[in-house]
């Protein structure tokens, strides 16, 4: 029972809440104004520390214990035989394979984005290993640099590649420097930027018929973000100069602003990473034009490009809207979501929204993209076989890509390392908790050390419960963000008697008072399943949802994509299988699970819905 007899007269049983959930509510919604200097950014809020959010548990925690050890298992001797080679140095172990060779596609690409991930978990776990691994690396690299700071790994990587390479060396140094005291880091950084320079071009420019023609799939336009962080950890001005010289600003970011820039045809994931670099840019310049560009991209992405998934980018292009592409996708192509690399740039895209509008639109944003895109990714296998791309047609099955080491292998360690990043964000006033999933948050409210433990067994349950724990009693705000698609009115206790919030969807709850030890906070937030039409031209073709989690069809009968379902009324829960369902065919039972989920078997993620309006 969560009704409490000891209560005031406020107090009501939450049957009666659930009831009337009227009368319930008084002010309690933080309501912000306006920035008051027009050309200041606006910032509502920041992320914590990696330190700060442990994951105790729940899909997420369990996906980033097992992500760490598969990168704690990557031989070091491999990781820098290329680099050593070019070096002439002695360079044991055996060829990482794939794209990671000398001549490979892009040779010794991911070794940054490896240090980087490793970086952010030793901060986040204190784990000796992982900081003994990013130190071996980074210095490992260090003694491979040609003469100026030559880093590439071989003449391939440098001429076809070198923006791209190079972004990877910088968020790998910036990281092991920032997150897990590899001093060393901060020199290399400056050597490497200025090593690289001779084979950056002069200027940016969009990908496509103007590229060079040695360098076709280069992306200069997404070196901004991590040369302005460069500029902040070593001083170096002219480090701030490239990042200004490589925004793409008069061919994508202002045409987006303005609302006319054609993302369809463009590739997908560079073009929403470059996004990134915009939002660095209106934090370090605050130029509106950036803030609006980055709102304007994320209501593209959303309302025409994004499959009920959070992913995008059929065959790594943006589709032409409202002329059913999406659908079309379904039987051209199996490459539907680059999965590592763009829910990486989507959730960096999600998480500067978050903190430079406060709007709770984006965590929901967030909180898709993880649930059913990166969660979802088949683990590497330990013998450098990665997951690509996520597959939405009929009867689909997980798989590795087909070369070794793909770019998404290093995007995979540095999106789920950044998992403790999504859960919980700090304003002005208190904390924002975005993500429910089983965690400790601590920090300080003025100087007094503040713990709070989040409990719950969500997604499969409704119920999400709160413990704070700190010495003395203090006054603060917990936000919690109530998202767009519950399906009845959420529910706040206190101290297990109901409490006097706002909790609108699609916005915070804000809950602002003191604070004692071992006060509680419960949180329901009822969902039930739903369907969602792949694009506006195909309303009869929809996913099952329920709450953020997309569910398939698992090992489906072959002609499933044609036959009409009764969705979403036809989905039972199947008894036994907490967070499992099913839904009965005359000849067949299908069984409905979390697209996370899915192993080896085949699924379908597409149905036909029977009664629909076409
Ligand atoms: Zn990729």
């Amino acid at each position: 029972m969560k009704e409490s007899h000891d209560s005031p007269t406020s107090a009501v049983s939450r049957r009666d809440f659930l009831k009337s959930a009227t009368g319930a509510f008084a002010a309690g919604m933080l309501l912000r104004s306006s920035p008051s200097t027009p050309d200041a950014p606006r910032v509502w809020m920041t992320d914590f520390d990696y330190g700060d959010v442990r994951l105790t548990g729940g899909p997420f925690g369990d996906h980033y214990n097992r992500i760490l050890a598969s990168y704690l298992a990557l031989d070091n001797d491999r990781l820098l035989k290329v680099y050593r080679q070019r070096a002439g140095l002695p360079a044991p172990g055996e060829d990482m394979g794939g794209w990671y060779d000398a001549d490979g596609f892009v040779p010794g690409h991911a070794l940054g984005q490896f240090i980087s991930g490793l970086s952010r978990y030793a901060r986040a776990t204190g784990d000796a290993g992982a900081y003994a691994k990013v130190r071996a690396l980074v210095l490992g690299f260090g003694e491979t640099l040609g003469q100026g700071g030559y880093p590439y790994a071989s003449v391939k990587a440098a001429t076809t590649w070198p923006c791209y390479i190079l972004d990877k060396y910088e968020i790998g140094l910036l990281d092991s420097y920032r997150l897990a005291g590899v001093t060393q880091s901060k020199d290399l950084l400056s050597r490497v930027i200025r090593g690289a320079l001779p084979y950056l071009p002069d200027h940016t420019y969009d990908r496509g018929p103007d590229s060079p023609k040695q360098a076709p799939y280069d992306e200069t336009y997404i070196l901004s973000e991590n040369l302005f962080e460069s500029y902040a950890v070593t001083g170096n001005r002219e480090f701030f100069d490239l990042a200004r010289k490589y925004l793409l600003t008069a061919d994508y970011f202002a045409p987006l602003a303005a609302g006319s820039y054609p993302l369809a045809g463009k590739h997908a994931y560079s073009h929403v990473m470059a996004l990134s670099s915009a939002a660095k840019a209106y934090e370090v310049l605050g130029d509106p034009v950036y803030l609006r560009a980055i709102e304007n991209a994320w209501n593209l992405l959303e309302s025409g490009q994004q499959y009920a998934s959070g992913g995008w980018g059929p065959k790594e292009a943006f589709v032409e809207t409202d002329q059913g592409k999406l659908c079309e996708s379904l039987r051209t192509t199996q490459d539907h979501f680059e999965t590592p690399c763009g829910s990486y740039a989507q959730t960096k895209l999600a998480r500067y929204l978050l903190e430079v509008t406060g709007e709770a639109r984006y965590g929901d944003g967030l909180e898709r993209v993880l649930y059913n895109t990166i969660l979802g990714a088949k683990d590497p296998d330990g013998d450098n076989d990665f997951f690509y791309y996520s597959s939405y047609g009929p009867l689909a099955q997980k798989s590795y890509y087909k070369s070794k080491v793909p770019c998404c292998s290093g995007t995979l360690v540095q999106t789920v390392a950044d998992y403790v990043r999504n859960v919980y964000f700090r304003g002005g006033d208190g904390i924002y908790v975005n993500l429910y999933t089983p965690s400790e948050l601590r920090w300080n409210t003025g100087k007094l050390p503040v713990k709070l433990v989040q409990t719950t067994a969500y997604p499969f349950d409704d119920n999400v419960h709160f413990r704070l724990q700190l010495p003395a009693p203090a006054e603060f705000a917990i936000s919690l963000r109530i998202p767009r698609w519950i399906s009845g009115s959420a529910a706040i206790w206190i101290n297990n008697r109901t409490a006097p919030v706002r909790a609108e969807r699609g916005s915070w709850a804000t809950i602002k008072r003191r604070w004692n030890m071992n006060d509680t906070i419960e949180l329901q937030l009822p969902f039930e399943f739903r369907t969602e039409a792949i694009d506006s031209k195909n309303p009869g073709t929809v996913a099952a949802m329920h709450g953020p989690v997309m569910y398939v069809a698992a090992t489906p009968p072959e002609n499933l994509d044609s036959v009409p379902l009764h969705l979403p009324q036809g989905i039972e829960p199947l008894t036994n299988s907490p967070g499992q369902f099913k839904y009965e065919l005359p000849e067949h039972t299908l069984q409905f699970k979390p697209f996370f989920a899915v192993h080896d078997e085949r699924y379908n993620t597409y149905f036909l819905k029977q009664d629909a309006n076409v």
